[in-house]
């Protein structure tokens, strides 16, 4: 029988898309259009540019992605074809593909003139860059050419991926150590021995996977984590996170479906204290009733994950990149309820634009640590400023 939560989550999700595409689409052509009124000039588009959004058709089934049950092809001179690792390079190929038509418009011009800055702006804005960091990134670019330090086009592009590099470099990308910065014991004198990291997000982001790519990648590395299957909303969830387990070798506690997910991380607390394991991954709800339940029960998942031996010391916002401006939106409801660390961004190999990575940076204030680059166990890599503004140009 299909699960009534499932059927609900996949409506969720087929309204989402179907308000926020065609919202998405006429925003950006409002922003643009206002903005080039109040500049009192209409450029054309380049002709590779034309950045419309499109939208996967593939269902998210959330199991683990299955290594290939058949050895691989062998290649032309008889080596086997092994997968590639996940790269930026590799992997935003979409995204570039949205920006290089623009950019190369840019470069081709054979000098800084009005519509090099609106081809700039425009290429930023669909790009997801968001208006604040656009406007902040032309300013000080603007202001370096009337200074004459920038004075053709390929210097221009040069600069901008340089500030973009720079704006996106908060020093804070990665895995977080496991066992730093632990508070001393609580008032009953017990001392704290777990971290937890909670994941959080709205329904369908990636959380899940989240926590199994994390568990895959810290247990292979020699650590051992305990998972806490938390969403106890969403029935599959929990066996998803059950597959993961197993393909990781992480210890697992599960509740009740409908049960209370912070009795859940209250257990693995005490489990991983008891046997020595230093770091709780814990799986939370996206969606509740309503939205006051959802920061309630965030606020208590946090509340008793911090109780010694436990420790709260990463709270993880997943936020999918596909649905750009919007997800900024949703996104704000989290801050509301947990004191967020970081963000792991995913699904970045998809038909997300990019610039949404600048956007939740600058308007959250909040650095990215992790992105997905694809559904598989090795598809989750540390954020790094570079490697993805080389590969986004
Ligand atoms: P949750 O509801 O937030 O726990 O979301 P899930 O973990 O169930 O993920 C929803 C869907 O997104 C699943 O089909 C995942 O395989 C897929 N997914 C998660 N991360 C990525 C990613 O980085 N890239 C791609 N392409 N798909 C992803």
């Amino acid at each position: 029988m299909i699960d009534p939560g499932v059927l609900q989550a996949s409506s969720d999700a087929l309204i989402a898309v179907v308000v926020a595409v065609p919202v998405a689409l006429v925003a950006v052509g409002a922003v643009l259009a206002t903005r080039r009124r109040g500049a009192g000039r209409d450029e054309a588009t380049p002709s590779t540019g034309g950045g419309v959004a499109t939208v996967s058709a593939t269902a998210p089934t959330g199991a683990p992605a299955e290594a290939p049950a058949e050895a691989p092809p062998a290649g032309e001179a008889g080596t086997p074809v092994v997968a590639e690792p996940a790269s930026y390079q590799g992997r935003l190929g979409k995204a570039r593909g949205l920006l290089s038509g623009y950019i190369g418009a840019v470069r081709a011009r054979a000098r800084i003139d009005a519509g090099t800055w609106d081809e700039l702006e425009e290429a930023l804005i669909r790009a997801d860059v968001g208006v604040g960091a656009t406007d902040a990134l032309l300013e000080d670019l603007r202001g370096r050419v009337k200074a004459g330090e920038i004075t053709d086009t390929d210097a221009l592009v040069d600069a901008l991926k340089a500030d973009l590099v720079a704006m996106l470099d908060t020093g804070a990308s990665g895995l977080p150590d496991v066992g730093a910065d632990r508070p001393p014991p609580g008032d009953d004198g017990v001392e704290r021995t777990v971290d937890v990291w909670l994941f959080v997000g709205v329904n369908g982001v990636g959380k899940t996977t989240t926590v199994g790519k994390v568990a895959t990648r810290l247990t292979r590395a020699g650590t051992p984590v305990l998972l806490a299957a938390g969403d106890t909303f969403r029935a599959a969830a929990g066996e998803q996170l059950q597959l993961w387990a197993e393909r990781s070798g992480a210890d697992i506690v599960r509740g009740a479906e409908g049960g209370d997910p912070s009795s859940v991380v209250f257990d693995a607390v005490q489990r991983a204290a008891s046997r020595g394991v230093p770091l709780v991954l814990a799986d939370t709800a996206g969606r509740l009733h309503n939205k006051v339940n959802l920061i309630k029960e965030l606020e208590k998942i946090r509340r008793v994950s911090d109780r010694p031996p436990g420790h709260v010391a990463e709270v993880l916002l997943v936020l999918d990149a596909t649905t750009g401006q919007n997800g900024l939106a949703q996104a704000k409801v989290f801050l509301d309820a947990v004191d967020v660390s970081g963000v792991v961004l995913t699904k970045l190999d998809g038909t997300a634009k990019g610039g949404i990575v600048v956007a939740i940076q600058r308007e959250l204030g909040l650095p990215v640590k992790l992105v997905g680059l694809g559904e598989g166990a090795d598809d989750l890599v540390d954020f790094d400023p570079q490697a993805f503004v080389d590969a986004l140009f």
